[in-house]
């Protein structure tokens, strides 16, 4: 008898794995086919998407944001996209877009129509908003961050619809123009339309290789506090130094209150480290934290920087991934006229400070603890004012977004991916999974080590490597 329920159970097995087996080939045949459409007709997407380069759309100087945003809503509308919406904000308009109502899940993409100014014009070869072509790449403003993903997403749509004549899932298109700015409106925005943006999951269309030529796979984003911190002399103006002996100098008193914050790379303000949690041992292991699974060469290569000499591979992985930092932006006082000569006690002082934050940490509560641990140590003349505060963001590796996205950057980008539990970056788009309680996963094509420098380029084969990627996340989180 219970030999016979095996028997059965082999059966079924047997049975289910092959329907499976049947079904991945399926799917794989299916894509092949996408895959060549994209391919044979990558001069009209490649046009399209240096058209959209062409329109500069640069947030903080307000330059050809109207042009931008109108040539968008209509480019999404020829490419098949349902209820356009340009809504006014404060600053730059965030942009709706709608496919299909009738299929189960929907899932809600995110990207940013601005850009960043291009800098001295003398340091790029070629016009930053001609999208010229050069070799087998686009250079251009946005060509990384994140025209190139922003247009993928709509004409991955686009292939699916003209190949299967319907979507397999519901798309709502967000698009913002202000991103490199810090997405000041984006937070109300979605708050005032949580109900148009109800989705099942979140995909931000943030991502590409590294130097290496890695795919950047990562599960979430660090926070972010950002604070001003100034003193101010107690005489009305600058005085003569003199007279240093007998009054306060604020760049004094500055520096002190900013030495008082940290001791040996550890941040004194009490509760930081409240809520930080360091990896587990499967986290140590899947990401070499316990034996670096890359040497510092390779990792100083793929962050384009050179790592502190006392630290090894592993231990700057788990600095950079799981660690809160408190950083000096900047700091300006007195007279600072290189090899000049003047002998004054300044009239104030000025740092901004940056703190990267791990999920589990509260701007809000950091702050607060901040101004009063100052307060407490005799800074009290010391003003410390928040400039800017975003929270950390982790999603489960076990999400079908998530387990969408990594299937669909090896079946369509590569199988070479630096595997990161979170980026070290910060942005503004954590407030959707926030607010709208959806997980959110984060993919895209492209050199992500350009961005915002001049020369900013993306290889053709990454731009259509990025429709691929599109169409299989749209694909694979619908199966
Ligand atoms: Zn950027």
């Amino acid at each position: 008898m219970e030999s016979g329920i095996f028997a059965q159970n082999i059966q079924r097995f047997k049975t289910t794995s092959h329907k499976k087996r049947i079904l991945r080939l399926s799917l794989m045949s299916q894509m092949k086919e996408i895959y060549e459409f994209v391919d044979r007709n990558s001069q009209r997407f490649l046009l399209e998407f240096r058209d959209f380069i062409r329109k500069p759309g640069i947030s903080t100087e307000n330059t050809g944001i109207k042009e931008t945003v109108a040539w968008l809503a209509a480019t999404m509308k020829e490419n098949g996209v349902e209820n356009v919406q340009v809504f006014e904000t404060q600053r730059h308009p965030v942009i709706l877009g709608r496919i299909g109502k009738a299929a189960n899940r929907t899932l809600l993409v995110y990207g940013h129509y601005d850009v960043q100014p291009p800098g001295d014009r003398c340091d790029w070869r070629v016009n930053p908003f001609a999208a010229d072509v050069v070799g087998d790449t686009i250079v251009g403003r946005g060509t990384c961050d994140m025209k190139n993903n922003l247009m993928a997403t709509i004409q991955a749509a686009k292939v699916l619809l003209q190949c299967k004549k319907t979507l397999p899932i519901n798309l709502i298109f967000l698009f913002e123009g202000e991103e490199e700015i810090g997405s000041p409106s984006l937070r109300p925005f979605v708050e005032d339309h949580k109900e148009e943006l109800s989705c099942d999951s979140i995909l931000c269309a943030e991502g590409g290789e590294n130097k290496n030529g890695q795919t950047l796979l990562f599960h979430g984003l660090k926070g972010m506090l950002y604070v001003e911190l100034s003193a101010e002399s107690p005489n009305s103006g600058e005085v003569h130094s003199m007279y240093a002996g007998i009054t306060d100098n604020p760049a004094w008193r500055l520096v002190s209150a900013l030495q008082s914050l940290k001791e040996d790379e550890r941040v004194l303000v009490p509760g930081f480290y409240e809520g930080v949690e360091g990896p587990s041992l499967k986290e140590k292991i899947k990401y070499g934290l316990a034996r670096a699974t890359i040497s510092k060469k390779q990792l100083e290569d793929a962050f384009d920087l050179k790592v502190k000499d006392e630290m090894s591979a592993s231990e700057a992985l788990l600095e950079i991934f799981y660690r809160p930092t408190l950083n000096i932006d900047g700091l300006c006082s007195g007279y600072t006229v290189e090899k000049g000569i003047k002998t004054i006690v300044p009239k104030n002082a000025f740092a901004k400070i940056d703190m990267r934050l791990v999920p589990g940490q509260n701007p809000s509560t950091i702050m607060e603890s901040m101004q009063k641990y100052l307060k407490g140590k005799g800074f009290a003349d010391i003003s410390a004012e928040k400039l800017g505060e975003l929270p950390a963001y982790k999603v489960g590796p076990k999400e079908r977004i998530v387990q969408a996205v990594t299937k669909a950057l090896k079946e369509a980008v590569s199988k070479n991916i630096m595997t990161m539990p979170i980026a070290p970056g910060s942005g503004a788009m954590v407030w959707l999974p926030r607010i709208l309680d959806k997980p959110m996963a984060f993919a895209g094509s492209g050199a992500v080590h350009m961005a915002h420098r001049p020369n900013e380029f993306i290889t053709i084969e990454q731009y259509l490597r990025g429709i691929k990627l599109f169409a299989t996340i749209y694909n694979n989180f619908s199966s």
